[in-house]
């Protein structure tokens, strides 16, 4: 299999030598200089009759035709250029692959010591390398590409992750929209083994020192929803003795760390049997610890919005309840849907949690604001009767690093209900 991708990574034509010069926009070339590592398709004013291929390099001017950036040009995108680099012209190559990913591998470099061995280890235009994604699942690196332009790199992009990281498999994941695009994927596929030996699918790491499971070829994201581990460790502090439903709970992040908090009992509900099932799983790896053996852990394989309605009327109640959905507006035009949705969790959440429970609600849609998420699950929250009393409000964890405005998207309220 290896011998097999090590052909086809070598069949993958290179970037142009050529660097493509692109003239943009007045608008464009402040957001620019202001570090915005996009541009998008409509503020090329000037660029080479025959276009470039994904993957080649762009460089591009002001009007005095003075350096701005070099990006990865992406003539399938509407961000047309990611920004490697800005202000001073560089030589794109393995030394200054390896240089980026040495500072992210650096910003997380406390992580391992805290009992963390899953977690991102470069997280895209946040990181400096933008649309690539690379997660560690202790010793698994998968390597997430969300635009074409990664490709005639990755060769190079292997070699300096190799020099910065050694690891015993590197997998490639690819974006549902790259995966539409077979011509410029040159034969590789979602799920490939670029580098090393994947033995199993399923790859054992640790976070805070609990042990867990990530299904690393067909999991959401790359397997695991590093993004949470803080909100989840705040999670276990407020657990003992409480009655805990975690809604939306994917392989059952939330609910374990519940467990180990010390709740006599987690419900872990969500949509997909194969996420329960690993959740269960993940209860079986850390039986050895006493809180996790004595917790009680059920799964209930339902829509979230049928289940909580249907626990109500059957009266259950709980003393914590996680609500953690999928991102709910993906683009402008589902702003208001999703807002409303997030209403209508509160209002369910509500309905099941007992008096003086505390409601731990996470939105992770980018084009949903702070302020405008916080405000209405507290607005709702008002309607349902039942006022909140916040007591934290949390977001991105280290090794999710914001860069710029879009790249700021997990919030999680915390809350005390009377
Ligand atoms: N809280 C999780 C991540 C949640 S991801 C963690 O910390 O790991 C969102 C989850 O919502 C996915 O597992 C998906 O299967 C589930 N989901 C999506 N729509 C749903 C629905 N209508 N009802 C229940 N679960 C749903």
């Amino acid at each position: 299999m290896t011998m097999g991708v090590t052909d086809l990574l070598a069949h993958i034509p290179p970037p142009a030598v050529r660097r493509l010069a692109l003239r943009v926009r007045p608008a464009a070339q402040r957001a620019l200089r202001q570090g915005h590592p996009w541009l998008f398709e409509q503020a090329v004013i000037q660029q080479p009759d025959t276009p470039g291929n994904p993957g080649d390099l762009a460089v591009i001017f002001d009007d005095q035709r003075r350096f701005l950036a070099i990006g990865l040009y992406d003539p399938t995108s509407l961000i047309r250029v990611r920004i490697l680099q800005r202000g001073a012209p560089a030589t794109i190559n393995q030394t200054w692959f390896a240089a980026q990913l040495a500072a992210a591998a650096a910003r997380r470099a406390a992580l391992p010591g805290q009992g963390t061995t899953g977690y991102r280890l470069l997280h895209g235009e946040n990181d400096g390398l933008p649309g690539l994604v690379i997660d560690r699942y202790d010793a698994v690196l998968v390597l997430k590409i969300y635009t074409l332009a990664w490709i005639p790199h990755l060769t190079t992009v292997l070699a300096a992750l190799a020099e910065v990281i050694p690891a015993q498999a590197v997998v490639l994941r690819l974006s549902r929209d790259l995966q539409r695009q077979p011509v410029w994927l040159h034969g590789l596929a979602d799920g490939m083994t670029l580098a090393g030996d994947l033995p199993d699918a399923a790859v054992r790491f640790h976070e805070n020192g609990l042990c867990f499971e990530a299904d690393v070829l067909r999991g959401q994201k790359t397997g695991f929803f590093f993004d949470q581990r803080e909100n989840r460790a705040r999670v276990a502090t407020l657990a003992a003795g409480r009655r805990t439903l975690n809604v939306f709970a994917y392989t059952g992040g939330f609910s374990l760390y519940a467990a180990s908090g010390g709740a006599p009992e987690v419900v872990s509900l969500d949509l997909s049997a194969p996420a329960l099932a690993a959740a269960v799983r993940n209860f079986e790896l850390n039986r050895h610890l006493p809180a996790v053996a004595a917790a009680t852990h059920t799964v209930l394989a339902a829509d979230a919005f049928d289940a909580l309605t249907h626990l109500r009327q059957r009266g259950q109640r709980f003393d914590l309840v996680i609500v953690d959905p999928p991102a709910l507006a993906k683009q402008e035009s589902e702003v208001n849907g999703a807002l409303r949705a997030y209403r209508r969790l509160t209002h369910l959440a509500l309905g099941v949690l007992a008096p003086a429970g505390t409601l731990v609600m996470a939105s992770c849609s980018s084009r949903i604001s702070a302020a405008d998420f916080y405000a209405t699950v507290e607005q709702a929250a008002v309607e349902a009767g039942r006022p909140l009393q916040p007591f934290a409000h949390s977001g991105h964890a280290v090794d999710h690093p914001i860069g710029f405005a879009e790249g700021a998207y997990l919030k999680c309220l915390f809350a005390t209900v009377r």
